[in-house]
Formats: C-alpha cells, sequence, structure tokens
C-alpha cells in the first residue's frame, strides 16, 4: 500500500508495511522517531520504535536517504503533525545511504539539487513538481477527451521544417566525418538512413493539420526540439508540446478554446494538487522574504491561480498593443531595451509589461504583422477586402512567463499559401501533401501549440524552466 493510502486509514492496531526511502531520523533515549516518503504524496509517515523492538545494529543503518520496509501496527499519533504512526516491529533495509548522500535534511538550492539531477525527484519540492507536472498531464488528456478531440501522434523526425526558423537538431545515421558527398561537395542525403534530409521535430502541427481536415478536432502531445541556442529560464531544447488543431475553428473559437483550456487544466491542479501546491506557496513565500518589497509578487501562488482561473482573459490586437506600450512609462522614459514600433516582434520585456503592469492578467494578443508570423497563418483582408498587413495569428501571455500559447487561424486559400511559401523561400516540393490539403476540401481551421513546461512553471511558481521537466536538455547540459 502506498504512504498515501495508509495515511488516510482510521488507526485501530491493524498491522501495515511502509516501504520508502528515510527522510530523517530523531533519537531520544528510549525511542526513535522515522519518517519515511515514498513519493506519493508530500507527507511522510512516522514509523516509531521502541528501545528493544529492532536490533539496535539494524537501527544504525536506517539512515537519511536508506531505502526501508517497516511493519508494524498502525495507531493513533500522540504527537502532533500527523494523525497515525506505525509501532515498529520488524525492519528491513533494502538499500542503506551513508551519510555521503546529498540530499540531506536541510535546505538545498535548486542550482545544487540541478546537478544531482538523478536524486532531486527524493526532495519535498521536486516530489511536488513532478506529482503536479503528471496531474496537468492527465488534466490535459481529460480536457481533450471531453471536448471530443482525437489524440494524434504525430512524427518525430521529420523532413518539414514547421517553423521554418531552421533551429533544428539533424537525425542521420551518417558518422560525423565520413557522410558520402555529392560531386558539388555537399552532403549526400540521398545516402542516408530516409534518403533524405531529416531532423527532430519544432512542432506536430504540419502533420495535425491533415490529421484534423479528417477526424476535426486532434490535438498531439509529445516531445518537440529547439536547437535555439537560447539560455534563458524559459527555454529547452527538449520540451513537451500540446498542439490542437480544429477544423471549422475561426480566430475566435480558437481563443476561446484556448481560454477554456488553459483555466480547465489549472483549476483540475487546483482541485487535485492542493497540498502539494500549498508547499510551494510557502517555499515561494519564504523566499520573497529575502527580496525588497517592490519586486515581491502581489498574489500568493494559489491566489494566483484563482485568479486565473476566475477571469477573463484580455483580448486586444497587436496594433493596440502597440499603442498602450508607445503610451507606456517606460517607453516614455526609454526604459525598455529593445525600442517599440510597429512592426516589432514584441521582446519579453513588452509582454511583460502589458500582463503584468498594464492589464495584470492574461492576455491574448491577436493579428500579428505578417511579416513576423510564420507562413502558414492566413492573412487578414484590409478594410478593402485586399490583402492586409497582417495575419489571424494569437498568442497567448501570462503574468511571470510571457508567452505561454502561440497559435492562429491556418491559411486555407490554396492560391495565397502557396504564394506565402513562395515569398519565405520553401520549396513547394517539401511540402507538397501539406499544400494538396488546400486543393482537396480546403476548409477554415485553427490551432495553437502551448508549452508544457512552461504551463507547469506558472502553475508550481518555480522560476527556472529546468526545475519542471525531469531531464532538462539545454545547451551544454544533457548530463542526465
Ligand atoms: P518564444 O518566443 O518564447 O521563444 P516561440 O514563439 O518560438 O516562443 P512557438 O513556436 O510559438 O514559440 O511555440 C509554441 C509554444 O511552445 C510557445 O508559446 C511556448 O509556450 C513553447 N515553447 C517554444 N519554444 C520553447 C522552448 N525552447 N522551450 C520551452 N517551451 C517553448
Ligand atoms: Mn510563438
Amino acid at each position: 500500500m502506498q504512504i498515501k493510502e495508509i495515511l488516510k486509514q482510521a488507526p485501530e492496531g491493524q498491522q501495515v508495511t511502509v516501504k520508502g526511502w528515510v527522510k530523517t531520523k530523531r533519537g531520544q533515549a528510549n525511542i526513535v522517531f522515522i519518517n519515511i516518503n515514498d513519493g506519493s504524496a508530500l507527507k511522510n509517515i512516522q514509523a516509531v520504535v521502541e528501545a528493544g523492538k529492532i536490533d539496535e545494529e539494524l537501527l544504525k543503518t536506517v539512515t537519511t536517504g536508506a531505502a526501508v520496509a517497516v511493519t508494524g501496527s498502525l495507531v493513533a499519533s500522540s504527537g502532533s503533525g500527523q494523525a497515525v504512526e506505525v509501532m515498529a516491529e520488524k525492519i528491513e533495509v533494502y538499500g542503506p545511504a551513508d551519510e555521503t548522500f546529498p540530499i540531506q535534511p536541510k535546505k538545498h538550492s535548486l542550482e545544487f539539487l540541478r546537478e544531482k539531477a538523478h536524486l532531486r525527484f527524493r526532495t519535498n519540492v521536486f516530489g511536488a513538481v513532478f506529482r503536479i507536472r503528471h496531474t496537468l498531464a492527465y488534466a490535459v488528456h481529460k480536457f481533450y477527451h471531453e471536448q471530443g478531440f482525437f489524440y494524434l501522434h504525430t512524427p518525430i523526425i521529420t523532413a518539414s521544417d514547421a517553423e521554418g526558423a531552421g533551429e533544428m537538431f539533424h537525425v542521420s545515421t551518417f558518422e560525423p566525418n565520413k557522410a558520402p558527398l555529392t560531386e558539388t561537395g555537399e552532403i549526400d542525403f540521398t545516402q542516408d538512413f530516409f534518403g533524405r534530409e531529416t531532423a527532430l521535430t519544432v512542432s506536430g502541427q504540419l502533420e495535425g493539420e491533415l490529421g484534423a481536415l479528417a477526424l476535426s478536432r486532434i490535438y498531439t502531445f509529445g516531445p518537440t526540439f529547439r536547437a535555439e541556442n537560447s539560455n534563458t529560464s524559459r527555454h529547452l531544447a527538449e520540451f513537451w508540446m500540446i498542439e490542437p488543431e480544429v477544423a471549422f475553428f475561426e480566430l475566435e473559437d480558437n481563443m476561446n478554446l484556448a481560454e477554456s483550456f488553459v483555466k480547465y487544466v489549472i483549476r483540475y491542479a487546483l482541485e487535485h494538487c492542493y497540498e502539494d501546491l500549498e508547499f510551494l506557496q510557502n517555499r515561494l513565500m519564504e523566499e520573497e522574504k529575502q527580496k525588497p518589497q517592490n519586486e515581491r509578487s502581489e498574489l500568493a501562488l494559489i491566489d494566483k491561480l484563482k485568479f486565473v482561473v476566475e477571469n477573463d482573459f484580455e483580448r486586444l490586437t497587436y496594433t493596440e498593443a502597440i499603442d498602450i506600450l508607445l503610451k507606456s512609462r517606460p517607453a516614455q522614459k526609454k526604459q525598455f531595451q529593445y525600442d517599440v514600433a510597429w512592426g516589432i516582434d514584441l521582446q519579453s520585456e513588452h509582454e511583460r509589461y502589458l500582463v503584468e503592469k498594464h492589464f495584470k492578467k492574461p492576455v491574448i494578443l491577436t493579428n500579428y504583422p505578417r511579416d513576423i508570423k510564420a507562413f502558414y497563418m492566413k492573412q487578414d483582408d484590409d478594410l478593402n477586402g485586399a490583402p492586409g498587413p497582417t495575419v489571424r495569428a494569437m498568442d497567448v501571455l501570462f503574468p511571470g512567463i510571457g508567452e505561454i500559447i502561440g497559435g492562429s487561424q491556418r491559411e486555407d486559400s490554396y492560391d495565397k499559401l502557396l504564394a506565402r511559401v513562395k515569398e519565405v523561400g520553401i520549396d513547394p516540393e517539401n511540402i507538397w501533401w501539406y499544400l494538396e490539403t488546400r486543393k482537396f476540401g480546403s476548409a477554415p481551421h485553427a490551432g495553437f501549440g502551448l508549452g508544457f513546461e512552461r504551463l507547469v512553471l506558472f502553475v508550481t511558481g518555480m522560476t527556472n524552466i529546468r526545475d519542471v521537466i525531469p531531464f532538462p536538455r539545454t545547451p551544454k547540459n544533457a548530463e542526465f
């Protein structure tokens, strides 16, 4: 039985066996208290060893970090802090841990724990984070399933570069220095495993669209790779993305879906992870105390999550946002590092101003300039019905995070899409299959991508994306 279940039982002296890892051991003359955790929940169970009940030599090997099984009767606890405890009659030590075990019962920095990523799961913080991560992932599937979506597994190895950004990891079976060359001295990918150049996917969207234009509502939830060399607290080289794609959806429907989706999963975490959230909230409050007054966040973690669930996201166009930014104090006082002008790709300082200072709530920005967005986004018409300078894009911006979702209505006109593909320099031959969907039964459709780790960051209140994925992949780091 998991400790979480044992802790729920009524203490009637029944025999239980607790298996887990020792968090702490405190000894007094006649009695020893051992706190055991098995990761099923934040709470430990306390085992009480009375003098003479357990062999002294064996008891010495029950130290912080050791894996043990304790058998005994479950009784009401006389100490404060727990309702029940186990009166130990038998202890088995599966694996001892000596004093070099790095996760001793004291406060460790998250940086230190990143170096001990193989053991950091044993800490309260990472236990809480990964239980919440699991619950959010479960809620994602639950939400889409309830809404009639089908989970479509798009490929991880792909020959198309969806974002056109070229920040891809190559997939090849060639030995780096023995790749066959063509007559002109380039690598001859026709001799490679797939007979062409391939890479790890940066997005499942293009393939997702093919599914949506038949199954109507699909979503993907899979690993995504970007070889961008941005060493920030918001970027990973390997992350998980959720990408719904819906036929007959326009931009407005897409915004509604994004907002209800994010609210649903956050509400689900509030309902099912309260204990872990409370723990992380307390931890954050301790940290906040170290900060100067004006840098402290206004809301505690749980209130922040409730606020997002209970309030409408602010919706405005990119053009309106630029106006707000131009009139803002930091722009007037030249405090932004990057100048604001119509046409710029918003920097995170601009996004955070809008979300954290101006609206103080999540924001959905729409209708971005065409030139800073991907080729597949649907062009807006101008007032005369001619192609305008913007596309039907939408980004959802969150406090403390910046962009959490990027999406759009997709271009469904074959001619416009083909023209755009050529314009941005993609060889139409490479995505002939994508273009054909606009030839045969094209339909309005829309979708978006949510970076799962950015969601986990927001919900847990953690500040570095490396601390919300079990095994972070970042530039110069793939140790564990
Ligand atoms: P950013 O501007 O923050 O780098 P992006 O515009 O390149 O993001 P998109 O291509 O729109 O990102 O991807 C959709 C979503 O995937 C983003 O809104 C974000 O939540 C997430 N995402 C993108 N890149 C990364 C990354 N390197 N690590 C973690 N999540 C990411
Ligand atoms: Mn984006």
